[in-house]
C-alpha cells in the first residue's frame, strides 16, 4: 500500500508527497486506520519506526476535518485541540519541526513548549493560537499553574515515549495532565499511547487514560 491509498485529505496527502514518504512504514500501515476510525491506540514503536506520522497524520486530519472549535476567548489563556507529550527538549522540537511540515497549509498550527528553555518566547508563540500543542510534562504543568494554557477542548492526546517519561519521574505530572483534560465538560476524547516497551506501569497507564484500546506491536 501507498498513503495515497489512505484517505488523510488533500492537503494532508501533498505534504506528504513533500516529505517524500511514499510507503507507510509498518507502525503507520496499521496505527493509522486504527486512529482514523477513532479508536484508543496503544503501540509498541522504537526510535526511526515512524512513529512521529503515525501519531501527527491522524491528528492533523481529525482537525481539518472536525467540526471548528467554539474555543473561549480567555484572557490569555489559549485552548489547544491536540496535546503531545514527549519526554525531552530534543524529542520535543524534533516533533514540532515534522507536525509543522505535515501541517504546512493545513491552518493547523502547531506550537512546542519544553523546559530548560525561556519561557516568555514560548508564550508568544502560543498567544498567536495554538491548534497542536508539543510538550514536555513539566513546562506543560507550569503552563496550567500560570492558567496560559487549558486542556478543556482537547480532543487528541498522544503520549510519545511514554516509557521514557516514566523513567524520567514524569508520572505524577502527566496524572495531573490528564486529570484536566477530564474534568467537565469532557468532550470526546482520543488517546494513543506509543511505548517501546511494556512494563506493568505502562499498561498501568494504558487501563487509566485509554477507552477500549487496541494493542498494537509491530
Ligand atoms: P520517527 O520514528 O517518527 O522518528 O521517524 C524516523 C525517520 O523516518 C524520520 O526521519 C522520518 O521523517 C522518516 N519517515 C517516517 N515515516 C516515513 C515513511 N513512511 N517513508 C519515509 N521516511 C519516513
Amino acid at each position: 500500500g501507498t498513503f495515497a491509498e489512505i484517505d488523510l485529505g488533500q492537503a494532508l496527502n501533498e505534504n506528504i508527497r513533500r516529505c517524500k514518504y511514499v510507503k507507510p512504514t509498518p507502525v503507520q500501515r496499521h496505527a493509522i486506520p486504527i486512529s482514523l476510525a477513532g479508536r484508543d491506540l496503544m503501540a509498541c514503536a522504537q526510535t526511526g519506526s515512524g512513529k512521529t506520522a503515525a501519531f501527527c497524520f491522524p491528528i492533523i486530519n481529525g482537525i481539518m476535518r472536525g467540526q471548528p472549535a467554539q474555543r473561549p476567548r480567555g484572557m490569555r489563556t489559549v485552548y489547544p485541540l491536540a496535546l503531545i507529550l514527549s519526554p525531552t527538549r530534543e524529542l520535543s522540537v524534533q516533533i514540532h519541526e515534522e507536525a509543522r511540515k505535515f501541517s504546512y497549509q493545513t491552518g493547523v498550527r502547531v506550537v512546542v513548549a519544553y523546559g530548560g528553555a525561556p519561557i516568555n518566547q514560548q508564550l508568544r508563540e502560543l498567544e498567536r493560537g495554538v491548534d497542536i500543542l508539543v510538550a514536555t510534562p513539566g513546562r506543560l504543568v507550569d503552563l496550567l499553574e500560570r492558567a496560559r494554557v487549558s486542556l478543556q477542548m482537547i480532543r487528541y492526546l498522544a503520549l510519545d515515549e511514554a516509557d521514557r517519561m516514566l523513567d524520567m519521574g514524569f508520572e505524577p505530572q502527566i496524572r495531573r495532565i490528564v486529570e484536566q483534560m477530564d474534568m467537565p465538560p469532557r468532550g470526546v476524547r482520543q488517546t494513543m499511547l506509543f511505548s517501546a516497551t511494556f512494563p506493568k506501569e505502562i499498561q498501568r497507564l494504558a487501563s487509566d487514560f485509554l477507552s477500549n484500546y487496541i494493542f498494537l506491536a509491530v
